[in-house]
């Protein structure tokens, strides 16, 4: 047993002789309670007065003598007396010849003196520097032999030192978890601003691994450092070195990524500059698409729509008219005689002239009208939303307009006229049909003396 331990049971005793005494007073004074706590108390003084075992024995005796009755405190009193004063003189520091005799000899060899003892306890805990002084100091009262401080006061002063001590290192312990607290922060600082720039998600990952388990790394020797480490500077030169290192492989994987990202920018343009260029010639194709489109519908001598362009319009008007329930009328136009102004002045006077007709034909003709080059020199004209009365009054007018014009080829007034046929959409009447009428009708204003219009009236 060591002498804190003997402290600790003194403390005891001594606490359980204060119960002891306030329980004596009460008259309710309970004996079996009374029997536990004195055998608590004796076995308490066994523990930590050895030498004090006849005195313990003895009360113990007169316990067994009294038996299981009522215990006389008057009896047992001098007992617990002389028990308390032989402690009181143990503890100062005068031996009593019992003490001495009390002793076997292996007994006094185990029992080492405080004062011996007490200085190796405090060769063997590490202090930090500035507990060193106390230390010292503690020491040469110990080593001092005229030095009177009671052991108790001695083991105080050791096992306040030592609690001082245990203290400051948890001081250290915790500025140290700070450190620590604050090098995680700034590392995962570090971390993102790093990884906030770079490029696909894939190597974002990739390279957020690769760094990462380099940070844990460092980071576990730090906690490997922490835990085997005393002393609080060695540590955060360890850890600093650590911190260096991290950022070294920080920098490295910000370099490759800088390489990578440029390297993709670099990719980056001349995909850009590609795809420039493939909008550039689309662009191109697309106006010579639209180009090439407005060819194939316009007639390239009179710059009309052409047949192509009438079919689809046709076809649009004549749903339109179905979607509606309006009237829509088809008017075939051809110049009388054409021949003979071919003959007379020239195949190319001729075309003049077909340019010419094409021309003030257009301008002639309604706004939601229609006029075409079907071919030689025969129009095609659409004419929605008239019915068969409405659009002959139109076509006569045109037809009018153009006898009243005057054409002239080098000087030479020509004469220029066109005979029209006009047919009327009957219901569910396809295109074919409602042009073939209007054919008729043509055919009919040429018999009937051209410069003139025919209407076709549907069978129906
Ligand atoms: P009509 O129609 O009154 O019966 O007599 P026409 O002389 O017009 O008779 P026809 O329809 O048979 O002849 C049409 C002529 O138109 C034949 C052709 O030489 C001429 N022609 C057709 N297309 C063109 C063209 O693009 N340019 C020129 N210059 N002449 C054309
Ligand atoms: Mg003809
Ligand atoms: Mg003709």
């Amino acid at each position: 047993m060591n002498d804190s331990a003997k402290t600790d049971y003194r403390a005891k005793y001594e606490q359980l002789l204060d119960e002891f005494s306030s329980l004596e007073t009460s008259e309710q004074l309970q004996q079996s309670l009374l029997r536990s706590l004195l055998n608590r108390v004796l076995f308490a003084v066994d523990k930590a007065y050895p030498t004090l075992a006849k005195e313990s024995q003895a009360l113990r005796d007169l316990m067994r003598q009294i038996g299981d009755g009522p215990l006389p405190v008057a009896r047992i009193q001098p007992g617990i007396e002389h028990l308390a004063e032989a402690i009181r003189a143990i503890e100062a520091g005068d031996p009593t010849p019992d003490r001495e005799e009390a002793l076997s000899n292996d007994e006094a060899a185990e029992r080492v003196d405080v004062r011996d003892f007490l200085p190796l306890l405090l060769e063997r805990v590490a202090f930090t520097e500035s507990m060193e002084g106390r230390r010292e100091k503690l020491l040469a009262i110990l080593n001092n032999p005229k030095d009177k401080t009671l052991n108790s006061i001695l083991i105080d002063r050791a096992a306040t030192l030592i609690n001082d001590m245990r203290r400051a290192l948890e001081n250290e312990k915790n500025e140290l978890t700070e450190f620590l607290r604050q090098l995680t922060e700034a590392l995962s600082e570090i971390d993102q601003h790093t990884l906030a720039n770079l490029g696909d998600i894939e190597t974002q990952r990739k390279v957020q691994e690769a760094l990462g388990n380099a940070v844990t790394e460092q980071v576990s020797h730090i906690d490997r450092t922490v835990s085997d480490a005393t002393d609080l500077d060695e540590l955060k030169r360890v850890v600093r070195q650590r911190v260096a290192r991290i950022s070294e492989q920080i920098d490295t994987f910000r370099k490759m990524e800088d390489k990578r990202l440029a390297a993709v920018e670099l990719e980056n343009n001349q995909m850009r500059e590609r795809i420039a260029k493939l909008e550039a010639s689309r662009v191109v194709l697309h106006e010579q698409l639209v180009a090439s489109t407005q060819k194939m519908l316009r007639d390239t001598l009179t710059g009309l729509p052409n047949r192509l362009a009438f079919d689809e319009r046709v076809a649009l008007e004549a749903a339109r008219m179905q979607r509606e329930k309006t009237p829509l009328c088809l008017a075939l136009w051809d110049v009388d005689y054409f021949k003979r102004v071919n003959d007379t002045f020239g195949h190319q006077a001729g075309d003049k002239a077909l340019h010419v007709v094409g021309k003030t034909l257009s301008q002639l003709i309604r706004d939601v009208d229609m006029v075409a080059r079907y071919g030689g020199e025969e129009f095609v004209m659409v004419l929605p939303k008239a019915d068969l009365q409405q659009a002959f009054v139109v076509l006569e007018r045109i037809r009018e307009k153009l006898a009243g014009t005057a054409f002239r080829f080098k000087d030479t007034p020509l004469k220029i006229t066109l005979s029209c046929g006009v047919a009327e959409f009957g219901a569910g009447e396809t295109i074919e049909s409602v042009m073939a009428r209007a054919d008729e009708a043509l055919y009919r204003a040429k018999s009937n003396g051209r410069n003139r219009t025919e209407m076709s009236h549907s069978k129906r």
